[in-house]
């Protein structure tokens, strides 16, 4: 039997669009409305794809604007990026072209397996906050940047394990392409 093939995967964007939301709603099942500013660290979690588990870590971080964001140590030995921004958040959308740049940037080639996520769609459905970003305008970003795309609610838990496997479907063609073994 062959030892799971190990992934790192790094949730990057602006602060409170709801990274860490994502991450416990995808690990312990529950959803909390209060706000706790998060310190970096590393969640282990087995992800099954296409029948193969895969002994992920996932990152959740803390940075304030694109420089403390991504930062170097976010570019080496990362296989794969989530990059997060709230559909209630033009602001938030708008960081993630100059985070994506930085990325490939550090890494010195566009071919980095990323996922964009639109969390807080039940939001779209509130009356104090309306949607900001619609899904086209999403989509669109993530096609010029050759990265998957997709929305979610942590709060509804809609689409939240997705997130992840589109992830590691991003990391496993990058793999076919000989980037990593
Ligand atoms: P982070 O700073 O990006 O890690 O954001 P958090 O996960 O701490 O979330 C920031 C705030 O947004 C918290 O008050 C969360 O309860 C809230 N939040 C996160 N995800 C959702 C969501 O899907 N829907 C709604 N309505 N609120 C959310």
């Amino acid at each position: 039997k062959v030892a799971p093939k190990r992934r790192k995967i790094v949730v990057l964007g602006s602060r409170s669009v709801g990274k860490s939301s994502l991450i416990v709603q995808y690990i312990e099942n529950h959803f909390n409305e209060n706000y706790y500013p998060t310190i970096e660290h590393n969640v282990p979690k087995t992800i099954k794809l296409n029948g193969i588990e895969y002994d992920c870590e996932i990152i959740d971080t803390a940075g304030q604007d694109e420089f403390s964001i991504f930062n170097s140590k976010h570019a080496i030995g990362i296989h794969g990026y989530i990059l997060v921004y709230s559909v209630a958040s033009r602001n938030s959308f708008n960081m993630i072209q100059p985070l994506y740049d930085r990325i490939i940037d550090y890494r010195g080639t566009e071919d980095v397996p990323c996922v964009i996520v639109g969390s807080k769609t039940d939001l779209g459905a509130s009356q104090l906050y309306s949607r900001q970003i619609e899904a086209s305008e999403g989509e669109k970003l993530a096609h010029q940047n050759h990265a998957a795309w997709i929305e979610t609610s942590a709060k509804s838990n809609t689409n939240i394990g997705k997130v992840f496997e589109l992830c590691l479907a991003e990391i496993e063609k990058g793999a076919q392409r000989n980037l990593i073994a």
